[in-house]
Order: structure tokens, then C-alpha cells, then sequence
């Protein structure tokens, strides 16, 4: 969805009503405010005019996640360089080697060329499946680069090029625990906007937001896990029912586990003291509708 900056107070301002709607339904809040689901500070309607609220993608809006929440700028600003921009770089990563590897055919990137015992850093072009690559100049030790050429004209001199074998590194990295945790604030957000502050509130998720806002520390471990690439659908939401009540989110390749209300009370000491890190449970329930936009669809359905 691409939003003008009208179209963006405009959500911003529906987003605020909505929530400060809830809050008065649920937390028996008089004023007209709007509580960042993270840091539950509350901010009065000027907030969004100040821009002190802003839209939170879920995933970032960088791979394509949709606004689906207001947080606070501070909130915003802390997992933007950092969690998000780590999820980021990862799916860069990904799609690097989808490219190297002949799974995507569109494609421009940087990787580290090996040839001849020589590393020089590359350009990587991929259009319709072909493979360019062109040494980049300016990030290269000219001397090397003087190196490769030779190389590369004496193949051609002696006309054995054909058979070379070269491996191509990706340049791309990034911080996996970073990004593991903004995989759990994605879910969150997500959560956030299908079930309401009724969820995102609750005293069980409390560690969930303190490991998202001290994303440095480790504050819970255990709520990871690689997605079961059996299963074909690559988003979901599933309430589980076996073999624990929990939420789980599949974002891609990852997939999040979140407390239910009726679950284990701590849910992540007791998956481990109770599943083995290695091998992933099984798991069944049922699947609930993906959000589009801040629906908050239990404080809205629990009786005022
Ligand atoms: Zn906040």
C-alpha cells in the first residue's frame, strides 16, 4: 500500500480514534488518548500532529509489511535502526543468494569474488536469470584489482577461461539476534492489531515487550522457530490448541510463538523445560484471519 502523506494522517488520525475507542471500552480510560502498545505511555490527539505517533509496519515496511499500528517516534525510532533494520538486511541477504543461486531472476547486489586465490568485491547483476559481474572500483585495493585483470587476460591468452571454477561470497550480513527480535516485535504489532490492547496488555505478554524495547539484553529465549517448510502457507496466525495454548505467527521463514491467555503462565520457561531445543513440536490449532488494518477485534467484542 503506498500511502501520500495525506493518506498518512489520515490513517494516523483513524488509527488514534480506534484506539483511544478501545482503551475507553477496556481500561475504563475517560480521556481521548492513545496508548503505544510497546512502551504503554498514553499521548493526547495533538501527538499525531507533533509526530510524536507514528505508523508501525508489520513486517518493516521495507519488505513489503503494511501500516498496521501506531507507536511511539520513540518506540519507532529504537527498532528502526536497529531490530527492523536487521530483519531488513537479512531478507537482502536472502535474496542475495536466491540471485547467486538461480531462485530469483532480478537482482542487484554486491558479493566477494574468489578467483585465481584472489578475493575482490564485486557487483552482482542478475536480469532474467543471467549473471553479471563487474569489479567495483572504489571499494576494491587497486592493487588487487590490477591483480584480477591479469589474471583474467592470461585465462583469455591462453584460452582456458571456460573451465575456471570462482566461488562468490554476498557482502550482505546482519545481526541475527537483532533481527530474531524484530521478527517478535512484528508479531506483536500484528497481534496487537487483530486482538486489541486487551491482548498486547496483558501481564503475559510483559516480557514480550520488555525483550522488544531492550532488545540488547536477553530477556526471553525460546520463541523462535524455523518454519515447517511443509506447511505452504508462508503467513498465517494459528491459536494453538496442542500441544500447548499459545499463538504462533509465521512470518516467512519465521515462526514466532506468543502467550495465550489460558496458556502456560511463563510460556517460554516452559517450552523449555519441556521441548527439546533441536526439534521443533508439532503443532495443531486453528488459523485466524491476517489483519489489514488496527481491528482490536476483543476489546471490541467484549461487552463494555
Ligand atoms: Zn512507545
Amino acid at each position: 500500500m503506498l500511502l501520500t502523506a495525506m493518506n498518512k494522517t489520515e490513517l494516523k488520525r483513524q488509527y488514534f480514534e480506534k484506539g483511544a475507542a478501545a482503551l475507553k471500552r477496556v481500561a475504563s480510560i475517560d480521556q481521548n488518548c492513545y496508548c503505544c502498545p510497546l512502551c504503554e505511555r498514553l499521548f493526547p490527539p495533538q501527538a499525531i500532529e507533533a509526530g510524536d505517533l507514528t505508523l508501525e509496519h508489520a513486517p518493516p515496511e521495507k519488505i513489503g509489511g503494511q501500516p498496521l499500528a501506531l507507536t511511539c517516534k520513540d518506540c519507532n525510532s529504537i527498532s528502526g535502526y536497529s531490530i527492523d533494520a536487521a530483519v531488513v538486511s537479512r531478507e537482502n541477504l536472502f535474496d542475495e543468494v536466491k540471485a547467486i543461486t538461480g531462485q530469483k531472476i532480478n537482482h542487484e547486489g554486491r558479493a566477494s569474488l574468489k578467483m585465481g586465490g584472489e578475493s575482490i568485491n564485486v557487483g552482482i547483476e542478475v536480469h532474467d536469470g543471467s549473471i553479471f559481474i563487474k569489479p567495483l572500483k572504489k571499494i576494491n585495493d587497486p592493487k588487487k584489482l590490477e591483480a584480477y585483470r591479469a589474471y583474467m587476460m592470461n585465462l583469455s591468452d591462453e584460452g582456458r577461461g571456460d573451465g575456471e571454477t570462482f566461488t562468490i561470497t554476498p557482502l550482505a550480513s546482519y545481526h541475527k539476534k537483532f533481527s530474531k527480535i524484530g521478527d517478535l516485535k512484528s508479531a506483536f504489532i500484528i497481534c496487537f492489531a487483530l486482538f486489541g490492547y486487551t491482548y498486547v496488555l496483558h501481564k503475559r505478554l510483559s516480557p514480550v515487550r520488555e525483550q522488544i524495547l531492550n532488545y540488547e539484553s536477553n530477556v526471553i529465549d525460546r520463541y523462535w522457530l524455523v518454519s515447517n517448510q511443509k506447511i505452504e502457507k508462508k503467513y498465517f496466525i494459528c491459536l494453538l490448541e496442542k500441544p500447548i495454548s499459545a499463538i504462533a505467527v509465521r512470518i516467512d521463514k519465521t515462526t514466532i510463538l506468543l502467550p495465550w491467555f489460558d496458556g502456560p503462565e511463563n510460556l517460554y520457561q516452559y517450552l523449555d523445560g519441556n521441548f527439546e531445543y533441536d526439534n521443533p513440536f508439532t503443532f495443531y490449532g486453528h488459523f485466524l484471519k491476517w489483519p489489514e488494518k488496527l481491528e482490536m477485534g476483543i476489546d471490541f467484542f467484549k461487552s463494555a
